[in-house]
């Protein structure tokens, strides 16, 4: 375990450890199967991110966070697959929002959360000029700003601030965090929702959307359970998604191709590119094949992708 100089982005202590090196060269070689153009050139210089780890309030993080610049956003959704409409986040969510709350959603999509709930003050931001093209012609009320400009004329304007998928692409993370405080009311409500680092997330190898420029952060509960005492919150409430049909396979290569690496004495590692990396892949995406049925079950269906954290604002 290697010390690091430097202070954590969440809590601001000088106490982290090493937990991976990551070379940007591994990164780029992935990036390009999904059709982003080089990322070289977004690390300006850097050849090597160390993954690392707040001793005190549990972040991970890629150092230096380096975050994507529109241009690999709209690289990636080319992809059919990268903005789903309907969020597993988005039915627990609503529960928690009243016909008169002032609801405020930063990363707004195309509005599918607006959608879904009866608020009639509702407020979207958003970057992409696409999405909120899409939105607007929908009626809803969406705008490209920044959270942290938001918040300077609307101080304790919202009764619920929410952002799903939002947080594990943000560099400034104390910043942005802290502009969602000033939007607040007091007893207002933060929900959001991010990719859990207490599951099976953490072990799938090669998965590089879950690594910069694309995602910077990783969370586990016990860090956004910190995040309430470093912000100024109390938790509400907590629910973690089940495996969803669409991540089973998934999950279950990941399982395998964890077990290989285990039963051949090799250390885990958040890229592989070995020449037992072939071999295990192509067996765990077999196996996977054979053991997915069994999962059809939803009683049989560990957690999930997703975590969605609900939190009051003291
Ligand atoms: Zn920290």
């Amino acid at each position: 375990m290697i010390e690091l100089q430097g202070n954590c982005p969440l809590c601001g202590a000088n106490d982290l450890i090493e937990l991976e090196k990551v070379l940007v060269s591994d990164l780029d070689d992935k990036y390009k199967k999904y059709g982003v153009d080089s990322i070289f050139r977004i690390f300006a210089g850097h050849s090597n991110l160390l993954f690392s780890e707040c001793k005190l309030c549990g972040l991970k993080f890629f150092n230096p966070m380096v975050t994507a610049p529109e241009s690999v956003y709209e690289q990636l959704q080319a992809h059919d697959w990268y903005y789903f409409d309907e969020k597993a986040e988005f039915e627990f969510a609503r529960r928690f929002i009243k016909e008169a709350d002032r609801v405020l959603e930063v990363g707004a999509g195309k509005g599918a959360f607006a959608k879904l709930i009866s608020t009639k003050h509702y407020t979207g931001l958003e970057f992409s000029k696409t999405a909120i093209e899409i939105g607007k012609r929908a009626g809803v009320n969406i705008f490209n700003q920044l959270i942290e400009d938001h918040a300077i004329e609307a101080k304790s304007a919202y009764d619920v601030v929410c952002f799903f998928q939002v947080l594990e692409h943000v560099g400034n993370v104390r910043e942005f965090l802290e502009s969602v405080t000033a939007c607040l009311k007091t007893n207002g409500l933060m929900i959001l929702s991010v990719p859990s680092a207490d599951t099976f997330l953490q072990n799938k190898v090669n998965a590089v959307l879950n690594m910069p420029p694309h995602h910077v952060t990783w969370w586990t509960d016990a860090c956004l359970s910190n995040l309430a005492d470093i912000l100024g919150f109390e938790v509400i409430d907590i629910q973690h998604e089940i495996l969803a049909d669409v991540h089973v396979n998934s999950y279950i290569e990941t399982l395998l191709y964890s077990s290989l690496t285990s039963l051949m004495g090799q250390t885990k590692a958040l890229i592989e590119t070995s020449l037992f990396h072939k071999f295990k892949y192509l067996l765990s995406i077999i196996g996977a094949k054979f053991i997915a049925p069994s999962l059809r079950e939803r009683y049989m269906r560990p957690l999930g992708h997703s975590v969605t954290f609900v939190y009051r604002k003291r």
